[in-house]
């Protein structure tokens, strides 16, 4: 029998934990309606006592080789120690890592939930056959990570791949960082629910006005579903997001012309309604994209003719595979690296 680990996701509502084998089988999964509220020791216990069970459980099947967890927020990995989060109040300057393992007795590996979404997709995803890929994980924010030889790149203090960070509007919104004109101010669930307001307030978007008076929620999913009705002010919320998140891959594909770009995350599900400006944009602000599109129209620009000889390979650009599960798959491939 294999060997199985334990994969762990620490969400803002609730804690995710699966029994995986290292050949990639789930074994099995709990959902905990945790209240991260309820404070950290409180979670810690909860997750701890979720862990013993499911490893006694499957003790005869497998060694257990460890547990990874995936956490919202900014990790000293050297520590294990959390630097920064926003959703986890409390957890800052405290042995979690040390914690963890002090009460299973087992290693424990902390990781960023957008590196863990990555490494679930690079394993056993999209990604699989590729050994180098960016992902972005589009939700409240824009999660990003990049993956070089199916490994984590961090940089020089684990803060490599904010993507969600990189203007693509020099005089934009601004943003909680700091900056101006961020991408996951365009390109992310928050920012369809704000533009979608920021157009009814503006008086520009009659239809969109009419609407959403009576969706009391007028969530991005909502938006979402009156774009594919035909509602033109929606269709354009979702240009705007297409703009952005193209605008945010031609970076990147020029910067790092890597084999495969994912994107995961909720709103990866309105993917027909952003995806063909996303791809227009890419297109046209991209040379290396432009020379390396999968059978691309693009082949007879001018700017492909210069690389041509040098690019065989094509840059695939793709919706993540493993859904909400990808941080599970790749929180527990932790330990097995
Ligand atoms: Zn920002």
């Amino acid at each position: 029998m294999p060997d199985f680990s334990i994969g762990v996701d620490l969400g803002g509502t609730n804690l995710r934990i699966s029994a995986i084998s290292t050949d990639g089988q789930l074994l099995e999964k709990i959902t905990l309606g945790v209240k991260v509220a309820l404070g950290r020791d409180h979670v810690i216990g909860e997750m701890c006592d979720a862990i013993h069970r499911l490893t006694a459980q499957y003790k005869d099947s497998g060694r257990f080789i460890g547990a990874g967890i995936g956490v919202p927020g900014i990790i000293d990995m050297e520590s294990g120690m959390m630097r920064k989060s926003a959703n986890l109040p409390g957890w800052e300057e405290y042995p979690v890592r040390d914690e963890i393992e002090r009460r299973l007795g087992a290693r424990v590996f902390l990781e960023n939930d957008a590196n863990a979404a990555a490494l679930g997709e690079a394993w056993l995803g999209a990604g699989r056959d590729a050994d180098n890929m960016v992902m972005l994980t589009l939700g409240t924010g824009i999660g990003g990570a990049i993956i070089l030889n199916k490994k984590i790149f961090y940089g020089m203090n684990g803060m490599a791949g904010e993507f969600g960070h990189v203007t693509v509007e020099p005089d934009g919104v601004p943003c909680g960082c700091g900056n101006h004109g961020c991408a996951e101010r365009y390109a992310s669930a928050t920012a369809v629910v704000r533009m979608a307001r920021e157009a009814i307030e503006s008086g520009k978007a009659p239809a969109l006005a009419r609407a959403a008076t009576p969706d009391a929620e007028f969530s991005a999913k909502s938006i979402y579903n009156l774009a594919i009705q035909g509602n033109t002010d929606a269709q354009g919320i979702f240009i705007r997001f297409g703009r952005a998140l193209g605008m945010l891959l031609a970076d990147l594909v020029n910067v790092l012309n890597l084999d495969m770009f994912v994107i995961g995350g909720g709103v990866v599900s309105a993917w027909d309604a952003f995806a063909p400006t996303m791809f227009r944009e890419l297109r046209e602000r991209s040379l290396v994209y432009a020379a390396t599109a999968p059978d691309s129209p693009a082949q007879k620009e001018g700017a492909s003719a210069a690389i041509k000889p040098y690019t065989r390979k094509k840059t695939i650009i793709t919706q993540a595979l493993l859904g909400s599960d990808a941080g599970l798959y790749g929180a527990a491939r932790l330990p097995a690296l």
